[in-house]
Formats: C-alpha cells, sequence, structure tokens
C-alpha cells in the first residue's frame, strides 16, 4: 500500500484507481462464471474456477497433527491395547470418557476395558486423551472430522467396538479412503436426513 504522499495525481483522485479496481473484480466474475459453464460441461476441469474450497468436495490439506475422531489402537492379534488405567479419563477436561475395567481372562494381563465410551457432544478434541495415555492405546490421527448427522442420536456416544473399528479401517484403507468414504457417508445422511445408516 502507497502513504499518501507517495501517489501520484490521478492516485490521489481515487476514481482512476476505483475504476481499476472494477475493471478488475468484473474481469475476475466473467473468468470464473465462463470456467463454472466450461466444467459444468465437463470440459478444463484441472482449471480452478474459484479460489474458495468447494468443501466437501474439495478440502484442503490438513496439517500432521491434525485432531480427529479417535481411535482405540490395537495389538498384532488385534486385541485391545487399553488397559484400562483410567488416567485419559483422569485428564480429559470435559468428563466425557467413561471406561468400565473388567479382570482379563489371560492371567498375564491385569485389566482391560469392558466398556470404553467418549461422549462426543461433550469432547473438545484437545488431545490431553492421547497424551495422557502411557501405552499409546488412544489416537486421533484418523483425519477424520467430528460426525454431526448420526441419524441415531445415541451415535454421538461412540463405543468401544466403534473406537476399535476405526483402528482396523485405517489400517485397512489408509487416511486418505476413510476420508473419502467419511465425507461419502456423510453426503449421503445430508441427502436423505431420516433414514437410518
Ligand atoms: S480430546 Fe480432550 S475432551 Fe475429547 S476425550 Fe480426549 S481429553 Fe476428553
Ligand atoms: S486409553 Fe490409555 S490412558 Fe485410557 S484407560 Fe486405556 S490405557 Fe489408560
Amino acid at each position: 500500500m502507497k502513504r499518501r504522499e507517495e501517489m501520484g495525481f490521478f492516485e490521489r483522485l481515487y476514481v482512476v484507481e476505483a475504476f481499476k479496481g472494477v475493471v478488475l473484480t468484473f474481469s475476475r466474475l466473467m473468468r470464473n462464471l465462463f470456467l463454472h459453464v466450461l466444467h459444468t460441461a465437463g470440459l478444463a476441469k484441472d482449471v480452478k474456477a474459484a479460489a474458495s474450497i468447494q468443501y466437501p468436495n474439495e478440502r484442503r490439506p490438513y496439517p500432521a497433527r491434525y485432531r480427529g475422531r479417535h481411535r482405540l489402537t490395537l495389538n498384532s492379534d488385534g486385541s485391545i491395547k487399553c488397559t484400562s488405567c483410567f488416567l485419559c479419563a483422569t485428564a480429559c477436561p470435559a468428563r466425557c470418557i467413561y471406561i468400565e475395567a473388567s479382570e482379563h481372562e489371560d492371567a498375564a494381563i491385569e485389566k482391560f476395558p469392558h466398556r470404553y465410551e467418549i461422549d462426543t457432544l461433550l469432547c473438545i478434541y484437545c488431545g490431553y486423551c492421547v497424551e495422557a495415555c502411557p501405552v499409546d492405546a488412544i489416537r486421533m490421527d484418523t483425519g477424520l472430522h467430528p460426525e454431526i448427522y448420526p441419524p441415531d442420536p445415541r451415535l454421538f456416544i461412540e463405543d468401544k467396538e466403534t473406537l476399535m473399528e476405526r483402528s482396523r479401517l485405517l489400517e485397512t484403507y489408509g487416511p486418505e479412503r476413510l476420508f473419502q468414504m467419511h465425507m461419502k457417508r456423510m453426503q449421503e445422511i445430508e441427502k436423505h436426513p431420516f433414514e437410518a445408516a
């Protein structure tokens, strides 16, 4: 930006500069409109028609430390890693983690979570649970958004099976494919909000 004393005569009049601004804006508008028409006809798809992101069909790459939906990690035999130490629930400022511990039938394992639930409506996605866990049993590296339209409100409370299944899905499909599946599901729910999942 120029200071007033650095401006020439026509710049100080403002009319010329305002006219140049209108020409620029209008030319961009026509260019983008033309490109949108071409895109509708299936042409020039690789040329962006607007600076904005057409979410959810497009998205910016998330930073590596993005805190997405939780998952409970698994051992190599598919069993849950969590040892029911309650450190995550203790660290959670929203008090949204509920754990019921049980004795394990294997004497070498002290206990395991018979029940593990996260109330995602209360969760503030702070990541303290992940930081607190001493055995890396809970992570938020799925890259997934919190679900905003579950067809059944009870699904806002994510149980142990849901959180374990997310680890399996992440391993099977990888983060990118998992995100696409998630967005497709969200779009379907948006289109048919009253149909059960
Ligand atoms: S992210 Fe924060 S608020 Fe959510 S469950 Fe973990 S500790 Fe609790
Ligand atoms: S997830 Fe980690 S911190 Fe939470 S109860 Fe299980 S082992 Fe403990």
